[in-house]
């Protein structure tokens, strides 16, 4: 498994468990700071999730990279997120180890300070669950990289009612569950043929003691497959 290499905050991965991952990060512009906080972020909690809010079609993750340019170049207001990611790929537009406003809990609020924030675009082309499915193996590798942290909505720290798309069809849990679900698959050892893999399980077997596992070509009976499941079963609840 490809593990995410971040120097100076910024992932240097060429794809993301598949996804196409560039990094477009903003020019520091303007005199407000105000999307490049420059405040450092040392502390990580979690994961927070948005939807864009911007419904235009083509509104995808390197045109919110440019809009977080333009913000910062103009000294409007202050809004950033640490990616965007579309049904194509993840952009990341602000270092990790840099505070964003994306919470709404204001300048020391923990969602600020303390998360990661993504933003999902809602349409850009009309794939939004595969939009949704990049975000969750963006997430799942974030949850590989610093390990215990939680995964939260923006509406959790401001009661904004994002990441709407979700929120719109009670789809908030299975998201979360999703992401981990992605997270434990990393997870499963991966065989480069069949026969390594009954090397192992054969050994496995023998070692706990579910089968002598001789005579591996012939046939199984119905009393030793009984045998079998009753010492797996006690091998479980050992
Ligand atoms: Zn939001």
């Amino acid at each position: 498994m490809e593990a995410l290499n971040i120097r100076n905050g910024i992932i240097g991965n060429k794809t993301i468990l598949g996804v196409e991952f560039i990094s477009k990060i903003v020019n520091l512009s303007g005199r407000l700071r105000n999307v490049r906080t420059l405040r450092n972020r040392t502390d990580t909690i979690g994961i927070t999730y948005h939807n864009t809010a911007n419904t235009a079609r083509g509104a995808d993750a390197l045109m919110h990279a440019r809009y977080l340019q333009n913000v910062e170049s103009s000294d409007k207001s202050y809004i950033s997120f640490h990616f965007a990611v579309d049904s194509k790929r993840i952009v990341q537009v602000i270092p990790l180890n840099e505070v964003t406003w994306h919470a709404g809990d204001g300048r020391n609020g923990k969602g600020n300070c303390k998360t990661i924030s993504i933003e999902i675009c809602e349409n850009a082309d009309g794939n939004i669950r595969k939009a949704e499915e990049n975000a969750q193996k963006l997430g799942a590798m974030l949850l590989e990289t610093y390990g215990d942290i939680k995964i939260y909505k923006h509406q959790d720290f401001s009661g904004k009612y994002c990441p709407r798309v979700i929120l719109n069809r009670n789809g908030w849990n299975e998201f979360v569950e999703g992401i981990y679900k992605i997270k434990d698959s990393l997870h499963i050892k991966k065989f480069a043929t069949w026969e390594d893999e009954l090397l192992e399980a054969t050994k496995w077997a023998k070692v706990h003691k579910i089968s002598d596992c001789e005579r591996l070509d012939d046939n199984v009976t119905r009393k030793e497959v009984i045998t079998m499941l009753f010492r797996m079963n006690n091998f479980l609840n050992k």
